[in-house]
């Protein structure tokens, strides 16, 4: 069978392009095709992180900026944290795009086209089909990484924000530290806190986030990013140099668990990389991407009975945890403050961010779960039970 690719990545966000740059790390040899639906490179979102060993060095090398210390703040009460070495670090989506565009001219087997919408991809045993709005492609293997639309009903939350990346006339940023979760407060529209990446004193990326049950409107959503805006920067003018604006999923997706198709797996936020209870998903992108490109290069290229394995990037601890603590949540919706505040009050910078990050030890473990209220944790937990034992 003459496929046009050997393999085909549909989307050109954090997995698909995390995705190329691993394939090519590996010196992947056969042909890569990365469909993506924009016009043109985006410089749309930044992801963060913490620093760690499992980030690759050639993501090491377009950090924008990392910062040694972080915090909360809950009642006008600052909680800080540092560590010298795990520090949070920033890339910018063009950086990425970036990258991958100088690895693909380096590189006649590999290609990024813009402007392809796909609208279905169908496979058989032997190859997978792409159809596009311009025409239809085959490859050996397809990795999806669209992102699943938002599910109506769900036993999470919905991470809801709205932010500006602005430059003020003068100094007010404190740009030796990111503010997590600024303002950290319950209100009728679930936990809300404001993000502020602080690039140097006067410039910053400000976002105003709520953990919500429900989708809220973009326009609520600028209206209190304007009223904080006045509290944290005074009444001076300010440059509005980009904004974003997203409503991430705060519940579990894995399109891979029920899907029967042998040539297509799915990567990325359809692939299970998105940490239900924080909505990072970037460094699990990366151990995906890793493990996806080590399994192409190192199959053999002809094997019909091969197929790719869809390796979860979140392991199932941590997921039975974020349910569990989701629940709690929305439960009572008060109890956030106190979770996220008892984390950073209780826990050491070390064992948070190796619990953030998906590398936690079984002592990390027992000192986050001690570190929580236990007795909202034990109430859902029992209630859960419950309704097991009585099959509802
Ligand atoms: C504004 C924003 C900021 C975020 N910040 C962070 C952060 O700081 N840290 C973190 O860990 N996570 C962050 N996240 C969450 C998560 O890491 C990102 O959403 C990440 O981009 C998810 O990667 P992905 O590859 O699954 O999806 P995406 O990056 O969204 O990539 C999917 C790609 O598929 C393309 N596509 C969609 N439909 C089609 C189609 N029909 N045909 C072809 N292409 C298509 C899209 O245009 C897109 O480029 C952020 C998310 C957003 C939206």
């Amino acid at each position: 069978m003459v496929y046009d690719y050997d393999l085909i990545i549909i989307g050109a966000g954090a997995a698909g392009l995390s995705l190329l740059l691993a394939l090519d790390d590996a010196e992947y040899i056969q042909s890569v095709k990365l469909v993506e639906r924009s016009l043109g490179p985006k410089n749309d979102r930044i992801w963060s992180f913490w620093n760690n060993d499992s980030v690759p060095r050639y993501l090491k090398a377009i950090v924008t900026q990392e910062w040694q210390k972080w915090e909360i703040s809950v009642d006008d009460c600052n909680y800080p944290m540092s560590h010298p070495y795990h520090r949070y670090c920033s890339i910018r989506s063009e950086s990425l795009m970036n990258l991958a565009q100088q690895r693909v001219q380096a590189k006649t087997h590999f290609d990024i086209e813009f402007d392809i919408d796909v609208i279905s991809v169908e496979s058989t045993s032997e190859h997978a089909l792409v159809t596009t709005k311009s025409g239809q492609l085959t490859a050996r293997w397809v990795v999806d990484t669209r992102p699943p639309p938002l599910k109506t009903h769900h036993d999470g939350l919905l991470q809801c924000f709205y932010g500006e990346e602005i430059v003020t006339d003068s100094d007010v940023f404190n740009s030796s530290t990111v503010k997590l979760m600024q303002q950290l407060a319950s209100s009728e529209l679930g936990i809300e806190f404001i993000y502020i990446l602080p690039f140097s004193p006067n410039h910053a990326l400000v976002e105003f986030t709520c953990f919500s049950p429900t989708i809220i409107e973009r326009t609520i959503l600028q209206a209190r990013l304007k009223s904080r805006m006045h509290d944290i920067i005074g009444s001076q003018d300010y440059k509005v140099e980009r904004h974003e604006c997203a409503v991430l999923p705060m519940y579990s997706i894995n399109e891979n668990t029920n899907n029967k198709n042998k040539r297509l797996i799915y990567g990325g936020i359809a692939g299970g990389a998105m940490r239900a209870s924080t909505g990072y998903s970037f460094l699990a992108c990366q151990r995906w991407a890793k493990q996806c490109a080590t399994e192409l290069s190192s199959k053999p290229l002809l094997s019909a009975t091969f197929s790719l394995s869809p390796f979860t990037p979140i392991g199932s601890v941590y997921q039975k945890m974020d349910r569990l603590m989701l629940a709690v949540l929305r439960n009572d919706m008060h109890i956030g403050v106190t979770i996220f505040l008892q984390m950073f009050k209780k826990v050491n910078p070390e064992r948070f961010v190796r619990f953030m990050t998906e590398q936690a030890t079984i002592i990390d473990f027992i000192c986050i779960i001690w570190a929580m209220p236990k007795s909202a944790f034990l109430r859902v937990f029992l209630f859960r039970k419950k309704m097991s034992i009585h099959g509802e």
